[in-house]
């Protein structure tokens, strides 16, 4: 292929494999999501670049450096989505969908974008799965999130591989003390820290904890804790969440530093990390932002949301689960001639809802039968001029090489039995 057509570096194609696991990885989470109660919503990719800005917060990172934005021809500020909250929020706002309980409890699956560096595993184009819950600050909507996440990954069979990290950030009475602690710590270590975490002290302090640094991550470790200056509602919350996890036998620990790399959080975080990827091993995560919805110019109304990164998933599944094999079936005919004759079993195949490839019109027997065993079907079922006289088909498993001939009203139950004598 020409070089001036190939993709975008961050930008990948999806199939085989990999779009299996993506296919799976949707079914499950809309099923559960709508066992759980939530509607789903179809959000725009393109939004007001502000939108973002003011959403995630002017200190994180994929407000700093990660955005796709360009002004489009009415000279406007736009934004290719980097997540889906803030937009989930626009829309409950702007559609009025507070005056209709029925929409309290959203979910979204789609493409979101980050012009970040595409080394491995971080792609511009990603697929994330998330759940908005407005209108409750009850830890019981914490858990219920959480929860609903956690039967997604049992079914998925990935729940043993995977940690749930939760903590809290703390809400508008207890964090201003816990930011002037950090602030006065970081001004202490000032030339310990990194020129970005110099800008992120500025901005939003609590976002130092980002920083993927060595030197930082080393500093923080010692930088006052969060849980030191909680309030007694936010621990009230935590510990309501963790007691109902453990009620629950999800498995998790509580790390003082994780804060989540977005400044609309307050209260109870969570992360769920997976035990082999290193460093990029965070395969979905949320926490409550009872502000946001006012920060948008709503009345107050506190929220909870979570994602699921699909990319990172899909690599999760990969590593652990088979991929099942279809039921499926090459037609092979001898000659033109029973070509027909191949249809009318073609016919047959379908009806019963097994993977039929018609090869018929692929060159002579032994060539069908070389693209039948790249096709990686089960069976071939070959039809020469003696089959097509006795309404008899010859069947050969695929796997052991074994043929016998099987009358075409035994078919289906001779491939429901999945074997040859
Ligand atoms: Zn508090
Ligand atoms: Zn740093």
């Amino acid at each position: 292929m020409d070089e001036r057509f190939s993709r975008l570096r961050g930008f990948i194609d999806i199939y085989g494999e990999d779009l299996y696991f993506f296919n799976l990885i949707e079914n499950t989470f809309r099923k559960y999501a709508e066992i759980y109660g939530f509607e789903e919503i179809k959000l725009p990719i393109l939004e007001r670049t502000e939108l973002f800005v003011r959403g995630i917060g002017e200190g994180s990172d994929i407000v700093r450096k990660e955005m796709f934005s360009f002004k489009d021809r009415g000279n406007r500020d736009v934004t290719m989505r980097p997540e889906g909250t803030a937009s989930v929020v626009r829309a409950f706002l702007e559609n009025n969908l507070l005056n209709d309980p029925k929409y309290h409890k959203l979910f979204y699956i789609g493409a979101m974008f980050r012009a970040e560096r595409p080394q491995a595993g971080r792609l511009r184009q990603f697929h994330q799965a998330g759940v908005e819950w407005f209108g409750s600050d009850s830890p019981l909507v914490d858990f219920e999130n959480i929860s609903m996440l956690w039967y997604i990954l049992k079914e998925l069979g990935i729940s043993d591989k995977v940690d749930f990290i939760v903590n809290s950030v703390g809400c508008d009475k207890c964090t201003p003390n816990y930011k002037s602690y950090l602030t006065s710590f970081f001004d202490e270590h000032y030339d310990k820290f990194c020129e970005d975490c110099k800008e992120r002290r500025n901005k939003n302090i609590l976002r130092i904890f980002d920083c993927k640094n060595p030197s930082c991550q080393n500093t923080l470790k010692n930088a006052p804790k969060i849980k030191e200056t909680l309030c007694d509602n936010c621990k009230y919350h935590l510990d309501t969440l963790t007691d109902m996890m453990s009620k629950d036998k999800i498995p998790f620990s509580i790390e003082d530093n994780l804060v989540r790399g977005l400044d609309y959080y307050t209260r109870n975080v969570f992360e769920v990390r997976y035990k082999g990827i290193g460093a990029q091993n965070a395969i979905a995560g949320g926490g409550r932002y009872n502000n946001l919805v006012s920060e948008f110019g709503g009345p107050s109304i506190p929220a909870f949301g979570f994602a699921i990164g699909i990319e990172r998933t899909i690599i999760t599944l990969k590593e652990n689960i088979e991929l099942p094999k279809k039921m499926s079936v090459a037609l092979c005919s001898v000659s033109s001639k029973e070509t027909n004759f191949s249809l009318e079993i073609a016919k047959i195949l379908r009806k019963e809802k097994i993977v039929t490839h018609v090869l018929s019109h692929i060159g002579n027997l032994s060539k069908q039968m070389k693209v039948a065993n790249k096709l990686g079907v089960k069976f071939a079922v070959i039809v020469g001029e003696e089959e097509f006289r006795e309404k008899k088909v010859s069947l050969k498993d695929m796997e052991t090489g074994k043929q016998n001939t099987v009358p075409i009203e035994n078919l289906i139950d001779k491939l429901n039995n999945k074997g040859l004598e």
